[in-house]
């Protein structure tokens, strides 16, 4: 076997994708592909939406970068926006999850440091959580494979059980910074956080004078019907990372802080080069466009519904195989039995065979259901059909 030109750090299939349009993906030899995998999350208005490709069209013919020496009218808008949309009061622009992670951990850092408590440093993760690759975002997050030979890891972070606090209060220490989770673990295969224990984890922050940083990155921009899923919850988080769907493709990420963090920096303590590129907001923009328009979150809580109630269905025609289905709007985990005649990677396979695209979860034995968040009745309907045929193969 000789070494693929590709670093072979991908599970990837043999399918050579080469077009996409609203909610289907062609290959090369023109089949098509329902696509409710959206490249995990990211393509939320779908594939070729006419309005974010002629707002990229247009930036790209008049200026691609200029860097964060100059102003710009796409960038002080897209901040502007954010913050009268959001419990922001500012906004640091970057190109992916993993940098706006390791953003919100190096500002929850400097705002405790700025506040005369430079002993408190270390967050609270959870087992399950995933926050991206690099040092900081892999030592946070709570995946033993993703961690395989890159010992030693980062100090400073102390992994929590999931949706107990008691695990929580016992990892309390006089250096703890704050308490950073996904309000949906994503990853670690569609786990919601209790929006009671999401209330309690504000309060013991709200006490101890500690940060809560939720990270988006997966759940956030109107996937779980809300904006944010921590809106569910009722509670406001200090810091906030989103990705994947702000940019629906194009590389963008942003970490959204609150007053208090955002006095706390100064020219020349975090920056990126790429950040805030002229492309990236003009993205980031139309993607807003669309996504507050009124009945948008509506749609994908109503097509959510309708989601769960038809793979629910599922469950009771094919018991053998599905044990539950688990999540909230456009993010559904289809959680397999553990005596399941199919494993998840290969019934993700399978159903990719028969045309539908899913993404199998890193942890669990679930299958992510991520359709783009403008989905109609007819696509959720031939999904759950498609979904059924594949599991009738299994009898
Ligand atoms: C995907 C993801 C990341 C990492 O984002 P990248 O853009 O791949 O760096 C971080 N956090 C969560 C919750 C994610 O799902």
């Amino acid at each position: 076997m000789t070494i693929s030109p590709i670093l072979p750090v991908y599970r990837r299939t043999n399918i050579t994708m080469i077009r996409g349009e609203g909610c289907y993906l062609f290959d090369n030899a023109g089949k098509k592909y329902l696509d409710f995998a959206t490249g995990i999350a990211v393509n939320a208005l779908g594939h070729g939406h006419p309005h974010v490709v002629s707002a990229l069209q247009s930036q790209a013919e008049n200026l691609w970068h200029c860097s964060n020496m100059y102003k710009h009218p796409q960038l002080e808008k897209f901040a502007q926006r954010l913050v009268e949309t959001t419990f922001a009061d500012s906004v640091f622009f970057c190109s992916s999850g993993t940098e706006a992670v390791e953003a919100a951990i190096k500002f929850a850092r400097r705002y405790h440091y700025r506040n005369g408590h430079s002993k408190k440093y270390r967050l609270i993760t959870f087992e399950g959580g995933f926050h991206g690759r690099s040092f900081a975002a892999l030592s946070a997050g709570g995946n033993a494979k993703a961690r395989e030979g890159y010992a030693p890891l980062l100090d400073g972070f102390d992994h929590a059980i999931f949706n107990d606090i008691a695990s929580v209060k016992q990892r309390l220490t006089p250096e703890t910074a704050g308490i950073l989770l996904e309000p949906i673990q994503g990853e670690g295969g569609i786990v919601v956080a209790d929006d009671a224990w999401l209330i309690q984890l504000r309060e013991l922050c709200n006490e101890l004078g500690i940060l809560l940083i939720c990270d988006e990155v997966q759940c956030g921009m109107g996937r779980s019907g809300n904006l944010f899923a921590f809106e569910h919850a009722g509670i406001t988080p200090d810091i906030v990372t989103v990705a994947k769907g702000i940019g629906n493709g194009f590389p963008l990420a942003a970490t959204l802080v609150s007053e208090r963090i955002a006095k706390c920096m100064t020219p020349g303590s975090h920056g990126s080069t790429y950040g805030a590129n002229p492309l990236a907001m003009a993205v980031g923009n139309a993607v807003l466009d669309v996504m507050l328009e009124p009945q948008f979150l509506l749609n994908v809580r109503q097509m959510g519904g309708f989601l769960k109630e038809k793979l629910e269905v599922l469950v009771s025609q094919f018991p053998h195989i599905i044990a539950e289905i688990r999540g909230r709007g456009l993010m559904l985990g289809v959680v397999l039995k553990e005596a399941s005649p199919v494993d998840h990677y290969t019934l993700a396979e399978k159903l990719c065979a028969n045309g539908l695209l899913t993404a199998p979860a890193v942890e669990g034995r679930v299958i992510r259901i991520l359709p783009p968040l403008i989905v109609d009745k007819n696509h959720v309907t031939e999904a759950v059909s498609l979904f059924s045929q594949t599991l009738g193969t299994y009898e």
